[in-house]
């Protein structure tokens, strides 16, 4: 099976199953296992913060990073497409008390700086005070570079907001910008990264920045029902991850562009869009059984069929090979072409 609907779907390596097998483990809750202090020493280093947390999922991640950063009555401003506003069940305002304010968000994850300026609230009794601003790269597989990004954290700054970066594909975009970790995430207080999506770990995120908002997110990741005992297990995934997927993840880009090219030649298929690892299409006309039939023939997608045109975002990771790309185009050409 060729699985596109998500980088999250990989099963681990046998390597990492390895590395999994013999982690040193302790229970974390005592901060005793050596592999999360480990994994968590080795986020903080790389990406130039003093310190990390390994929580359970980016939800949980960007969660307690939002919970650490404000509190009661205060406010985030972030993309209306963004993962930390919009698809993570409003769990600031359920848990938190903290009102997010959504501004527009590009395409490519770009939100305008001057939208930013005119979004905070003036220091009155009218309003929330606004804390916060919260950036997402990659968006949708587009990278926005570090000049981009300071753009908007600039502007963040001048009104002494704490700014935290939903870098869930973070890595997607360090290796396609050919830069350190330290300087992508080098505009931001807080960085929320995965293991679990591109990585190809089973379970797991990182959210790191100074060692106070940490030791603040630790006590809602308790809160949150996120503390873990002998977590090593999975953590030792995530290292194994870190060592040796990162510049892979060049193949996925790689892959993703070649499929966008062999996808884009077909007559009734559009390319809407190709970034990093991940390709939008639209299938001309109403095809309601295209997916199950890409199924059949062994390439598993998620497709949105309307009444004119099916939309599909197909996703390149660790799991799908070059030549499984060509046979997805192969199929694809099949099925949709005449
Ligand atoms: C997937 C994702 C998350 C949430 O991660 P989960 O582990 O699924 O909770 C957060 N932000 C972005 C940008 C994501 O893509």
């Amino acid at each position: 099976m060729i699985d596109l609907r998500s980088d999250t779907v990989t099963r681990p390596t046998d390597a990492m199953r390895a590395a999994m097998a013999s982690a040193e483990v302790g229970d974390d809750v005592f901060g005793d296992d050596p592999t999360v202090n480990l994994l968590q020493d080795t986020v903080a280093e790389r990406l130039g913060k003093e310190a990390a947390l390994f929580v359970s999922s980016g939800t949980q991640s960007n969660l307690c990073a939002l919970l650490a950063h404000c509190g009661r009555g205060d406010e985030y401003i972030v993309g209306d497409m963004a993962h930390a506003y919009r698809w993570e069940g409003g769990g600031a305002a359920v848990l938190g008390g903290i009102q997010p304010q959504p501004i527009p968000m590009h395409a490519d994850g770009l939100i305008d700086p001057d939208i930013v300026d005119a979004s905070v609230k003036p220091d009155d009794h009218h309003f929330a005070r606004t804390r916060l601003l919260c950036l997402e790269n990659t968006k949708d597989g587009h990278v926005q570079s570090v000049d981009r990004m300071r753009e908007a954290t600039l502007v963040g700054r001048k009104h002494n907001l704490s700014i935290h970066l939903d870098g869930a594909r973070m890595w997607n975009g360090v290796v396609a910008l050919g830069i350190s970790a330290e300087e992508f995430t080098s505009e931001f207080d807080t960085v929320s990264m995965c293991l679990s999506k591109g990585l190809g770990a089973p379970v797991g995120s990182v959210l790191s920045g100074p060692a106070e908002l940490i030791h603040e997110a630790h006590k809602w990741r308790k809160m949150t029902g996120g503390a873990m005992r002998q977590a090593g297990v999975l953590a030792a995934a995530g290292l194994h991850a870190l060592d040796h997927h990162v510049e892979r993840l060049a193949d996925d880009h790689a892959n993703a562009a070649r499929l966008a090219e062999g996808l884009g030649n077909i007559d009734g298929i559009t390319v809407v869009d190709q970034a990093t690892n991940m390709v939008f299409i639209e299938v001309d006309g109403d095809e309601p059984t295209l997916q199950d039939q890409l199924l059949e023939r062994g390439v598993q997608t998620m497709i949105t069929t309307g009444p004119r045109r099916s939309l599909a975002r197909l996703v390149c990771h660790l799991d799908v090979s070059k030549d499984e790309v060509e046979t997805t185009i192969r199929t694809f050409s099949e099925l949709v072409a005449g």
